[in-house]
């Protein structure tokens, strides 16, 4: 396994490497969630491809310093997990090896953006697209691997590619899960003993509701569920078009019944697929 950290070393070991390429990119702190995304990129990249794994925790991503500032960072386990995982190329950059100080070209997403986790966190997935986008170019791939956990995130750089005719295909895996049913997450070791307890509520409120009417009653239910937990705050409650996103009134097409929620300063998302009832 290679270890690049700037974008020359990348591309020089990149040069060497045979196609098809495929990236995962990520945030380390990796957990089986991480890991099953690099299963699958080998797979797409057979025994003879190579798959990349980016490790960076993209600043122009945080809109809050604190979030930034605590996120995990465990480098030595995650480049383990790597190998463990059969990747052949790691790209670790510092943040000052892939921004230049004056840089002040953005990608921006005008549309998927607006709501859900886009509403609350300004910036977030412009900073997530230049990122990513930037990745692709610096690896050349010929695929990249993403969670349907972050949907709004899949769906957005799904339409970035189709936009900019990016020559990636994009590839999503199912969210993986804790046995309590708790979405794996980074973030998950920063809750305390009473709130990891706790956090398996907002899976049982979101598929318990799923199956309700109207969107308003699906809300309303899963509103009370997560709301009876005294160590949970609301951050968004939405029922969106699983295409648009657009907040949606009528169940007429495929729909995505969507949570943030914070326990202190944690924020945990979530989603339950809802079907059309025409
Ligand atoms: P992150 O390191 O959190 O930026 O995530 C890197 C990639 O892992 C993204 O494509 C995420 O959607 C994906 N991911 C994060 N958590 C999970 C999970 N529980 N199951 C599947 N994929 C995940």
């Amino acid at each position: 396994m290679k270890i690049a950290k700037d974008r020359t070393s990348l591309r020089e070991i990149l040069s060497h490497s045979p196609r098809p390429t495929v990236l995962v990119p990520t945030m380390g702190a990796f957990h089986a969630g991480h890991l099953s995304l690099m299963q699958r990129a080998r797979e797409i990249a057979g025994s003879n491809g190579t798959v990349v794994v980016s490790i960076f925790v993209n600043p122009i991503q945080f809109d809050r310093a604190a979030d930034l500032a605590a996120y995990p960072r465990p480098m030595d386990s995650d480049l383990a997990g790597c190998k463990d995982a059969g990747v052949d190329v790691v790209f670790t950059p510092e943040a000052d090896a892939m921004y230049f100080p004056d840089r002040s070209i953005t990608v921006t997403e005008t549309l998927l953006s607006r709501d859900l986790c886009g509403a609350t966190r300004p910036g977030h997935f412009d900073g997530v697209c230049t990122v990513v986008l930037k990745l692709f170019l610096l690896t050349g791939c010929d695929a990249a691997v993403f969670g349907g956990k972050d949907f709004q995130q899949l769906a957005i750089i799904r339409r970035m590619v189709r936009d900019l005719d990016v020559p990636v295909e994009i590839i999503s895996c199912p969210t993986v899960r804790e046995p309590d049913g708790l979405a794996m997450s980074s973030r998950n070791v920063r809750l305390t003993t009473e709130q990891r307890e706790d956090a398996p509520g907002i899976r049982k409120a979101l598929l318990e509701a799923a199956s309700l009417g109207t969107p308003a009653e699906i809300l309303a239910s899963a509103r009370s569920q997560i709301e009876a937990s005294p160590l949970a705050r609301i951050d968004y409650l939405t029922v969106v078009d699983a295409e648009t996103l657009q907040p949606v009134r009528t169940l007429e097409r495929p729909a995505i019944l969507a949570t943030a929620v914070f326990y202190g300063e944690v924020r945990l998302i979530d989603h339950a697929s809802v079907n059309c009832r025409v």
